[in-house]
């Protein structure tokens, strides 16, 4: 049937490759992908030949647009990313959103997500979470970021990179407390799959005196703010209102 499938990869481990999936990315007409040469040698280790067209951050309006054309002539077809699931802190959200507008039926064919997999195994509650993608680069925005987050209650989920790992896990410490417990998860589904836990404070100091840490891919996930925190950060503003309304008075 003329619809988008949108197909998770594997992050790492290609046994995470679901059995539909694989029967998908058989029968579309058209794989969409993020990087076509990447998604090209992941096809080819399984013996899987579709025509392929690169859909990126960059392109991703217009090739809409050509895409809902193909559906229109009752192609099928199907989106992937990288790796795990498209539209995570990855392309595909302006695409999915023009194929319902037009009309055509969007089917997620689910498997790994690095955000789910590193909760599911980290320790920290699952209950309530609040995933916040990448921190900014720039040092300013990236405070700006968390102080937004310090009230929160829910787990806090970010993925990043080898480069800024360092950066990001001093400031959660300087923003969020070093005390807060967290997890740092490695490499999943990989050969140097890695957990660290213990505060903020130990996490870092972990990475920091050990350079194999920083290497690979990364999800951080931080305990979220205690209810202690927020009836502190409660009163604080109570005392604000009141000192501001006596500077009125
Ligand atoms: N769409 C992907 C997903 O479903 O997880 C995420 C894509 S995002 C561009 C890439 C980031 O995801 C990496 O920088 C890292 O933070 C996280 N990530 C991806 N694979 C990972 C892995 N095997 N282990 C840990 N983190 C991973």
């Amino acid at each position: 049937p003329a619809c988008l499938y949108v197909v998770a990869t594997p992050i790492g481990n290609l046994g995470d490759f679901s059995e539909r999936a694989k029967l998908i990315l058989e029968k579309v007409d058209w794989i969409a992908a993020e990087d076509t040469r990447h998604t090209q040698k992941l096809l080819s280790a399984f013996g899987l030949r579709r025509p392929l067209m690169a859909l990126h951050q960059h392109n991703e309006d217009q090739r809409s647009q050509q895409l809902i054309a193909l559906l229109q002539e009752g192609k099928s077809l199907a989106l992937v990313s990288d790796a795990g699931t498209p539209l995570i802190s990855d392309p595909g959200f302006p695409l999915v959103r023009a194929v319902r507008a037009a009309g055509f039926d969007v089917v997620p064919i689910p498997g790994a997500c690095a955000l789910i997999a590193a909760l599911s195994a980290s320790g920290l509650p699952t209950d309530e979470f609040y995933f916040a993608g990448f921190l900014p680069a720039k040092a300013l925005a990236r405070e700006q970021r968390l102080q937004g987050l310090v009230r929160m209650s829910a787990t806090l989920a970010f993925y990043e990179s080898p480069h800024r790992l360092l950066p990001s896990l001093q400031a959660l410490a300087t923003t969020l407390g070093g005390e807060r417990q967290m997890c740092l998860a490695r490499e999943l589904t990989k050969r140097y799959e890695t957990f660290l836990s213990g505060s903020i404070e130990q996490v870092l100091a972990q990475v920091e005196a050990d350079p194999q840490q920083q290497k690979g891919e990364f999800v951080l996930l931080i305990e979220g703010a205690k209810q202690q925190d927020q009836d502190q950060a409660w009163d604080e503003a109570c005392r604000w209102m009141l000192a501001l309304q006596q500077e009125m008075a």
